[in-house]
């Protein structure tokens, strides 16, 4: 008996499985996915997976090795995750160790050191009566106190009685120790009912009448219309069918509210999935799963790979973040991972969103997804309205942070003891200029992207096409020498805001700031019990957080997102802004949000004022359909990437004669400088296709990607369907 074994070493050149013999003591136990030791070369002894186990193999008995052990019998990768491995390999162009690796939590990969995990409760429990004992030893006060009291509960904690007297008891064959496992994270029900609006329960009621059936829904519900009601509703139903749920959300800093959210509502029933987990944590919340303790799994990305069986429905909220595409290798995307995955379970999926991404919008106008909307906010809520402030007015007055209608609005919400909330888009690594006077940015012509700065060659780039332009520091449009790159972080605006309100309690909430584990559940329940009147913040706070108190939102800045240089920036700055928005006045609808730009009349920020999502949709689809960008083409992107400027450079050039001399009807750009052009001192140039059929192009990438296999100088990425560019 022969098994072929996924080594955990991730080398493109060795991207295969090695044979070895099954040992007679492990015959008839040995299973497909099980990790196992076994010699590799002169690296020694090694774990992997195994991936196939048969009776006859091709090569010479002799040479081949035996298996040495199975490393985790409580552990095995069944067989969909599998076949999925195998899915994303061919989709992601990666290795397959590292999809299984990647599926699999840190204390779970195949590694050769294991670290063991498993925490335990233990037991005393009573298996012989002792009255014998107890009449023979008389003197043995602490004895015959637990075994009386094991006398009357047969079982009690270990915790707190003395492990000597419990060592003597067991010498005598009177009790033995039980160690059951132990989890880190315990939750409680508490549940306050909740009756869907007809809007709602017909929403819900439409997924639930499609069980059996792998159909995908759009839902689009505007913020604060209780998309979380639905799927609660819906999950409910899934579990009295018997059956499990998979719940995603885009980052951790909406999970604390949802997860709170499920465990009042499931208890113990619910495992959670995130990368704000420890190591332990995860080994316990993937163990529940694995050993079917639970029936709902809420978590981030990666969630998307637990192992529940028998899903009944998988959930995405706020399917337009860019958090379900990993950035690095494997390049999946785990909205695609679900769509997989409730094919493999004939279940419905359900992207929700306030502000869909046009890839799902546009499959929901040609029937391929099953549109469904939520129109209306619940109870007396509207949503806020949204005043537009021209800050280069602001900024001859000297108001360079803070507009005066902004200041007006938060004395106002301080004296009312409202909260506010005040956010700065994240800077990107990418320098942009913009003209202070008149509010003008470098597009690509061609590309209708904003230019990037680049210091060292003084010039301004498409990081698509490759167009250049010297850099002189006047202002095309109003002949003014005022271009400057803007930026202002938040630690600086919590500094100006602290002197401008003294009185307010101010709190700032960013990368920086919630590094600590459970700060970020900290800080909520701050402003929750009102300990706050100003919450400072990045992108962490303009999303699915729901704070009955905070009445005026202000957007700082909020050009900085309409500068990022991509084809997707007035689609991402428009659910960002609505997504910021939507915190404000969610409880009586008294909401006002202020956003202040150097671009008063920019089309996409009218857009967010009018809360025009079909206007936007309407605008950027003619664009994309013009510019051949995504959902009507496509898109991949190749990088090359070395220490070495001219050799990734070089090597750029020959893939891009390579693609264009095997590729027909691709649209191919470049190559050209990465947006991210330099980090680590590695060197990255770009070559972008735009083409209409993946299977087009699968075969001359994989070559592409084989050539590079061995080259120890340039690295290629290829990224299919990327979300920044
Ligand atoms: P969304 O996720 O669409 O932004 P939420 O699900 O967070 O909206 O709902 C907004 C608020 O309305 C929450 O406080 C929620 O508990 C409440 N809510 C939702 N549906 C109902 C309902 N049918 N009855 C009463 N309150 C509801
Ligand atoms: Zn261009």
């Amino acid at each position: 008996m022969y098994a072929d074994v996924l080594i955990e070493f991730s080398a493109k050149a060795i991207d295969q499985t090695f044979t070895y013999i099954v040992p007679d003591d492990l015959k008839g136990k040995l299973k497909r996915g099980m990790k196992v030791s076994v010699p590799f070369g002169v690296s020694g002894i090694i774990n992997g997976f195994v991936t196939d186990i048969k009776d006859s193999c091709d090569y010479d008995e002799d040479k081949l090795k035996e298996i040495v052990r199975v490393t985790d019998s409580a552990f095995i990768l069944n067989d969909e995750l599998l076949e999925l491995g195998v899915f994303l390999k061919e989709t992601c162009l990666c290795t397959q160790i590292s999809v299984y690796q990647s599926m699999l939590p840190t204390s779970m990969k195949v590694k050769t050191i294991n670290t063991n995990y498993q925490q335990y409760d233990e037991f005393v429990s009573l298996i012989k009566n002792p009255d014998d004992y107890i009449k023979r030893h008389k003197t043995a006060r602490k004895q015959i106190e637990l075994l009386n009291e094991l006398k009357e509960k047969s079982i009690i904690s270990k915790t707190g009685v003395s492990s000597a007297i419990v060592r003597i008891l067991e010498d005598e064959g009177l009790v033995k120790v039980i160690k059951k496992p132990k989890y880190r994270i315990n939750a409680e029900k508490n549940d306050h009912k909740v009756t869907l609006t007809d809007e709602q329960q017909e929403v819900a009621n439409k997924v639930i009448n499609s069980k059996g059936k792998a159909e995908t829904f759009l839902l689009y519900g505007i913020t604060g219309s209780g998309k979380t009601e639905v799927y609660l509703n819906i999950i409910d139903n899934v579990i009295k069918d018997g059956k499990t749920a998979l719940l995603l959300v885009p980052e951790i800093s909406l999970t604390t509210q949802i997860i709170k959210r499920f465990y009042n509502h499931f208890g113990s029933s619910v495992a959670v999935f995130h990368s704000a987990l420890s190591d332990g944590e995860k080994f316990d919340e993937y163990h529940k799963i694995m050993d079917k303790k639970v029936s709902v799994v809420v978590g981030t990305r990666s969630a998307i790979f637990t192992p529940l069986e028998n899903i009944g429905v998988i959930i995405i909220d706020e399917e337009h973040s860019s958090n379900y595409k990993q950035e690095n290798s494997p390049r999946y995307n785990a909205k695609d991972v679900a769509l997989w995955r409730s094919n493999y379970h004939s279940c419905p999926v359900v992207l929700g969103s306030a502000t869909p991404s046009l890839e799902s919008m546009a499959r929901a106008q040609k029937g391929v997804f099953t549109l469904l909307t939520l129109q209306s906010r619940i109870g007396k809520a509207k949503l806020p309205e949204i005043t537009i402030v021209d800050m280069k007015d602001e900024y001859r007055k000297g108001n360079a942070t803070i507009s005066d209608e902004l200041d007006k609005e938060i004395k106002e919400a301080l004296n009312n003891n409202k909260q506010v909330m005040l956010f700065l888009n994240r800077r990107g690594f990418n320098t942009f200029v913009s003209c202070r006077n008149c509010g003008y940015t470098y597009k690509c012509p061609n590309c209708d992207i904003t230019l990037t700065y680049h210091k060292t060659s003084n010039n301004l780039r498409c990081h698509y096409c490759g167009y250049t332009l010297i850099y002189n520091g006047v202002c095309p449009e109003c002949k003014e020498k005022a271009l400057t790159s803007l930026g202002l972080g938040t630690e600086r605006l919590e500094e100006e805001i602290k002197i401008k309100y003294p009185d307010a309690r101010v709190l700032r909430m960013d990368a920086d700031t919630t590094t600590r584990k459970g700060s970020h559940e900290k800080y909520i329940q701050m402003i929750e019990n009102g300990e706050v009147d100003i919450i400072v913040g990045t992108q962490m706070i303009s999303k699915g957080l729901d704070f009955p108190n905070v009445t005026v939102v202000g957007v700082i800045n909020a050009d900085e997102s309409l500068n990022i240089p991509d084809f997707r920036s007035g689609e991402y700055t428009y659910s960002l802004l609505s997504q910021v928005s939507g915190r404000a006045g969610r409880k009586n609808g008294d909401g006002k949000v202020i956003l202040q730009t150097f671009n008063k009349d920019n089309v996409t920020l009218n857009l967010v004022k009018n809360n025009n999502y079909s206007g936007l949709y309407t605008y950027e689809m003619n664009i994309r359909r013009e510019l051949k960008y995504p959902p009507y083409f496509y898109i991949t992107t190749i990088k090359l990437a070395s220490k070495d400027y001219d050799e990734a450079s070089k090597e750029a050039s020959k893939a891009c004669t390579f693609l264009r001399k095997k590729l027909d009807g691709v649209y191919i750009l470049g190559p050209t400088t990465a947006r991210i052009f330099k980090v680590k001192n590695i060197y990255r140039f770009q070559i972008i296709l735009k083409y209409k059929n993946f299977e087009q192009i699968k075969e001359v990438l994989t070559e592409l990607d084989n050539i590079y296999k061995t080259n120890i100088k340039v690295n290629i990425e290829i990224d299919n369907n990327p979300c920044y560019i």
